[in-house]
């Protein structure tokens, strides 16, 4: 049985390494995320409409790492993914492999609630996106161009090999910017979601599928312990099942804040500190948020009860 609860909403726009360049836009774009989902949560709707909202705002902004702005892979092409959970059902949806859906999160819904998977990819999940006639966009930016070129030129000249990730990004960080979306919201039912989209890590390898839409990974959530959605180097949050985690920890009692921080020391720990990209958000069945990163910086928003309008920021408490 949940209990009535005051609505909560926190947003990612991702971690990594956030330029001034775009650090503007950035802190605009998840306030409009957080602001739109709660918008939802205050008006009585539902944690998974607020986080699908939420996600669909920073996926059209062309600023994030998802929807319009996704980077683009070592073949110069596009290759979204996206996840969505309902802590209330346990049911979800997730999809990947994407080259034009506009708004994969909502791809990831009707998986979630229209069939009876969890993961769809590649042609199967676009031609489910025309069945339900889902909006396409070309997803290339002109920012992503250059970063894409950028992040090329320094693959040309050696300065890094594809698929030694470890080394990779420890020696060359710079070479990093991670800007996956995600949202995570507590409604007045006491229900929780969460949502994540990304165009996924730079100069990937085609085919390759991250955490954002494995759910467990990069999205979890469960009334009975509360919401998480991940973001910074895949990898590691497959391999830590991060964001369940979280989840696990929230369910043993441990507030959101403590959650996240916990599961960052965890990669520190037991990732030997390799890698320094990874940054979590969280809200408890409570409505504590959460926020905790070893990236440089985890562009975000949140709104509570309390607030009304929403606070952003570039970093939030960082676990060394
Ligand atoms: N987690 C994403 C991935 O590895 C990247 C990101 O968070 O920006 O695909």
């Amino acid at each position: 049985m949940t209990q009535a609860r005051k609505p909560v909403i926190v947003v990612h726009g991702g971690a990594g390494t956030w330029r001034p360049e775009r650090s503007q836009a950035g802190l605009e774009g998840v306030k409009k995320a957080a602001k739109t989902g709660f918008h939802i949560l205050k008006h009585g709707g539902s944690a998974v409409d607020s986080v699908i909202e939420a996600v669909e705002v920073m996926e059209d902004e062309g600023t994030f790492n998802a929807g319009y702005g996704s980077s683009l892979n070592i073949e110069k092409r596009v290759e979204m993914e996206a996840s969505i959970m309902d802590g209330e059902t346990l049911q979800a949806g997730a999809v990947g492999l994407l080259k034009d859906v506009k708004n994969p999160v909502r791809l990831a819904r009707v998986v979630m609630e229209k069939t009876d998977h969890v993961f769809v990819v590649g042609e199967g999940a676009e031609k489910l996106a025309k069945t339900f006639n889902l909006e396409r966009r070309k997803s290339t930016t002109a920012l992503r161009l250059k970063y894409y070129e950028e992040q090329r030129k320094a693959l040309l000249e050696g300065k890094f090999e594809l698929p030694k990730l470890v080394s990779l990004i420890k020696d060359r960080p710079e070479l990093f910017r991670l800007e996956t979306v995600g949202a995570v919201a507590l409604d007045k039912n006491g229900n929780v979601a969460a949502a994540t989209s990304t165009g996924g890590f730079p100069l990937k390898l085609p085919g390759r599928i991250g955490d954002s839409p494995l759910i467990g990974c990069g999205t979890y959530a469960d009334n009975q312990a509360g919401a998480c959605s991940a973001t910074g180097v895949g990898e590691i949050a497959i391999r830590l099942v991060l964001a369940k985690t979280v989840c696990s920890y929230m369910e043993s009692g441990k507030t959101a804040q403590e959650a996240v921080e916990l599961a960052i020391r965890l990669v520190n720990q037991r990732l030997a500190a390799t890698y320094n990209s990874m940054g979590l958000i969280a809200v408890d069945i409570h409505g504590k948020i959460g926020a905790a990163h070893n990236s440089p910086n985890l562009c975000l928003a949140y709104v509570t009860s309390g607030k009304q309008e929403p606070v952003a920021s570039l970093t939030a408490t960082v676990v060394k």
